[in-house]
């Protein structure tokens, strides 16, 4: 098969798409976040011979945000496999990411681990799985990544914890109904401590290779999953992926996938490549709105997706 080049492509995109100013909003409840440039823009594809392709902003670095919900997820199922879904499910929830709304009426028990809720409960489960779970965390990150200097960003993380009254509220709930097994301080303090690991879209592009490769990471040739593992993290990425505007996002992009509030998306068409993009203005849903539209247009061009 011909191998496309897809720098053409995204140069003419991210161009098209920088010319307008951008009317997406930063993420004004975490205060470090609402000081970002909302018009910056970082692309970077890794196809599955490892060719890479990049352009804007791809060498700036941003929190991971809720996108590390995936990889906290890829350790927690690895290790517990089925039994994970006692903790936590695997349905859309059609509800903000930050939602309250279902946890009462369904004992404590998060819709799916990419929610706020169900990332809490997968953190928690790692609590209980390794000693240091951020080192573990960050292990697999530098591992995947190939880059060994990526870190929490404290003050981002000090910056959530500041405001991060939903998520106590979430943590707190979901103890008093027995689903967290930790201490709610340490709980979020891990949390937190995930979502302000600090990288760039090369970076986040490596970390998520495996997904694309059933499961093996190709910068240290580790199985991080097995192959039906790797299947099913993307189809709750599909499904679950985009707060919710998931449906959505399938709908126009068609790809597995996982946004952030710093404005990150990762998508992958396993087989074939990982996109990255970065732009920190969002949509009223939480994800990046040129983030969102470049995919469109990128999935449009190649004709690449998954269906
Ligand atoms: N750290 C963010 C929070 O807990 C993550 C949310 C997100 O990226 O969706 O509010």
């Amino acid at each position: 098969m011909t191998a496309i080049d897809y720098q053409q492509i995204i140069e003419q995109l991210h161009h098209s798409l920088s010319a307008v100013e951008a009317t997406g909003e930063t993420a004004d409840y975490i205060p470090e976040l609402a000081q970002v440039d909302a018009n910056q823009m970082g692309v970077y594809v890794l196809d599955q011979q490892g060719r890479c392709y990049q352009t804007g902003d791809w060498q700036q670095t941003f929190s991971i945000q809720s996108v590390v919900k995936v990889l906290t997820l890829c350790m927690a199922y690895s290790e517990l496999g089925t039994a994970l879904w006692q903790r936590v499910g695997m349905e859309p929830s059609g509800t903000p990411f930050n939602s309250l709304g279902h946890l009462e009426h369904e004992q404590g028990v998060p819709r799916n681990p990419f929610s706020n809720a169900g990332a809490l409960v997968v953190c928690d489960v790692l609590m209980g799985l390794y000693d240091d779970p951020l080192a573990a965390l960050l292990g697999l990150i530098r591992q995947t990544s190939g880059n060994p200097e990526i870190d929490v960003n404290p003050v981002v993380a000090e910056s959530e914890k500041s405001e991060g009254h939903r998520n106590m509220a979430l943590a707190h709930l979901m103890k008093s109904l027995g689903n967290i097994n930790h201490d709610v301080d340490d709980l979020l303090d891990f949390y937190f401590n995930a979502c302000s690991i600090t990288l760039n879209c090369q970076d986040l592009a490596k970390t998520f290779a495996f997904l694309a490769h059933r499961g093996r990471c190709p910068q240290s040739d580790q199985h991080i999953l097995d192959n039906s593992q790797s299947k099913r993290i993307n189809a709750i990425m599909l499904t679950c992926g985009f707060y919710d505007e998931a449906g959505d996002f399938a709908f126009k992009v068609g790809l597995p996938g996982k946004s952030g509030v710093s404005g990150a998306i990762v998508a992958l068409l396993p087989g074939h490549f990982v996109v990255t993009t970065w732009s920190p203005g969002l949509n009223a849903k939480g994800n990046s709105q040129r983030g969102l539209q470049f995919l469109e247009a990128f999935t449009t061009e190649t004709g690449q997706s998954i269906f």
